[in-house]
C-alpha cells in the first residue's frame, strides 16, 4: 500500500486534535531530554505538573549538572523511580563539558538515554529524519502491518514522530481502539478487529503502601524534606530498602546517618 495518503490523513488530524504540550514547542534539546526522562514511567499529567517548575530551576544542562544529586533528587520527589533523575544530571554533566552530540548515534551513548529517548531527542530537537518508536507507535505500526520507519514521510518527519504517537495514546490504545474516530483506519487491515486482549483472572494485587518501591520513595521525600525516615516501615524493611538505596547511590551514609547524595550533613 501507498502509506503516502495514510500519512496526510493521521498528520491533518494531529494537526487539528493534537494536544499542545509544552514540550512539544521547544526545540530546545535539554528540555525535551528533560520531558522524556520525566515521561518514561509517569503520567503526563504529573509530568505537566512538574516540567515548567524544573525548567525554571535549571533553564539548560549546565545549570542542572551543577546542582547536587541531592537537590536533584529532592525536586524529582514525587514523579518516581529516582534513578531517572541522577542519570538526567549523569547525562547533563556529560553534555555540559563536552556539548550535544547532533545525532541519534551520540545521544545514544548517553546516560539512561535508551533508543526511544535518544531518536525523540534527534528528531524533536535536531530535526534528524529518524523514527522515534515508543510502545504506542509500534502497536499502531503493527497494527497497520507497516514498519515504523516506513510510515515516516520526507517532509515533517518530527511532527509525525508527534502524531504518531498521539494516535497510539488517544486512539489506537492497547485494550480499546477507536476505529470510528481514527484517521488512518480506512487503510488499516486491522480496523475493527482489535477485541483488546483477554482479561486474566485478577491476582490479588499487592497495596502499594506495601511495595519496596513506595518505601523507597517514601525514604527518599522524608531524606528531601529534612524529616525522620518514615516510622511505618518495619526496620528490617527499612534495612533492606536503604541498602537497595545506597546501592543504587540513591542515598550514602554520611556522619549523621543516612542522606541524599552530595547533601553535606
Ligand atoms: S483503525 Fe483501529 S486498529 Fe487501525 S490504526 Fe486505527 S485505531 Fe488502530
Amino acid at each position: 500500500m501507498s502509506v503516502r495518503p495514510l500519512q496526510h490523513a493521521v498528520l491533518a488530524w494531529y494537526d487539528a486534535h493534537g494536544r499542545d504540550l509544552p514540550w512539544r514547542r521547544t526545540r530546545d534539546p535539554y528540555a525535551i531530554l528533560v520531558s522524556e526522562f520525566m515521561a518514561q514511567q509517569t503520567q503526563i499529567v504529573r509530568v505537566l505538573e512538574r516540567y515548567e517548575r524544573w525548567l525554571q530551576r535549571w533553564p539548560t544542562a549546565a545549570a542542572l549538572a551543577a546542582a547536587t544529586p541531592a537537590e536533584v533528587l529532592a525536586q524529582w520527589v514525587g514523579l518516581g523511580y529516582n534513578r531517572r533523575a541522577l542519570r538526567l544530571r549523569d547525562t547533563c554533566v556529560i553534555v555540559a563539558r563536552d556539548g550535544w552530540p547532533r545525532d541519534g548515534r551520540g545521544l545514544r551513548a548517553l546516560p539512561g538515554v535508551g533508543p526511544y529517548t535518544a531518536a525523540a531527542v534527534a528528531s524533536f530537537a535536531f530535526g534528524e529524519r529518524v523514527a522515534a518508536v515508543d510502545t504506542n507507535v509500534r502497536r499502531v505500526a503493527a497494527r497497520l502491518d507497516v514498519a515504523p520507519d516506513a510510515l515516516l514521510p520526507a517532509a515533517r518527519h518530527d511532527t509525525w514522530n508527534q502524531a504518531a504517537m498521539e494516535l497510539g495514546a488517544r486512539i489506537c490504545t492497547a485494550r480499546a481502539p477507536r476505529c470510528g474516530d481514527c484517521p488512518a483506519a480506512p487503510w488499516c487491515p486491522s480496523r475493527g478487529r482489535i477485541a483488546g486482549p483477554a482479561r486474566a483472572p485478577r491476582a490479588p494485587r499487592q497495596r502499594f503502601e506495601d511495595s519496596d518501591r513506595w518505601a523507597r520513595g517514601r525514604v527518599v521525600a522524608a531524606l528531601a524534606s529534612g524529616e525522620e525516615l518514615p516510622a511505618q516501615i518495619a526496620p528490617d524493611r527499612l534495612a533492606r530498602v536503604l541498602a537497595g538505596l545506597e546501592r543504587d547511590g540513591l542515598v550514602e551514609r554520611g556522619p549523621s546517618g543516612v542522606r541524599l547524595p552530595g547533601e553535606t550533613h
